[in-house]
């Protein structure tokens, strides 16, 4: 891992967005830090986490932005996103409510987002395939209706999660270079 006070070549902000439960926290910290957590921890404000990630031939900073659970009272403000250049949306596969809330969170993307930001649509919890009520393919629709890139990760058992991640910030990077 390189040191945080490493010199890099940009800074990238990027948020997570979803319904409470869904695992952003627990995506974020596979992450940042290859932790998990069975229980959420809560805190109060905004949080961020930080990795440093290779591009091309560029040194990125990723600051990445987590919910401390204001989701729950529908209480995200702008200022969470100001500046915001990716977003990673994540639903539960196994929570059919939390795919049918996207509609909801795709509008608050484009009210108070940035017009070309990365969006990646994430369905987490895979792991979870006895009680999924979410198919994959549907995931691919809405994104492909949309004009997002999806993926399904599972947090506890970190699959997919580097790939989202990465994904996010290599379109991101292309996208401002
Ligand atoms: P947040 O509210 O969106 O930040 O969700 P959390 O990260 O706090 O996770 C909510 C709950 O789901 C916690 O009990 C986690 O342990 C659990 N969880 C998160 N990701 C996964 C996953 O990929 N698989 C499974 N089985 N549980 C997960
Ligand atoms: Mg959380």
């Amino acid at each position: 891992h390189q040191a945080f006070d490493e010199e890099c070549d940009y800074l990238f902000k990027a948020v997570l967005i979803g319904d409470s439960g869904v695992g952003k926290s627990n995506l974020l910290s596979r992450f940042a830090n290859d932790e998990f957590r069975l229980d959420s921890k809560p805190t109060i404000g905004v949080e961020f986490a930080y990795r440093n990630i290779k591009v091309a031939d560029k040194l990125i900073k990723a600051q990445i932005w987590d919910t401390a659970g204001q989701e729950r009272f529908r209480a995200i403000t702008s200022s969470y996103y100001r500046g915001a250049l990716g977003a990673l949306l994540v639903y539960d596969i196994t929570r059919r409510e939390t795919y049918e809330s996207l509609r909801k969170w795709l509008r608050e993307l484009r009210e108070f987002g940035n017009d070309d930001m990365v969006v990646i649509l994430v369905g987490n919890k895979s792991d979870l395939s006895d009680s999924r009520q979410v198919e994959e393919e549907e995931g691919k629709k809405l994104a492909e209706a949309e004009g997002l890139c999806f993926m399904e990760t599972s947090a506890l058992q970190n699959l997919n999660v580097e790939e989202a991640f990465l994904q996010m910030i290599t379109k991101i990077h292309d996208i401002t270079n």
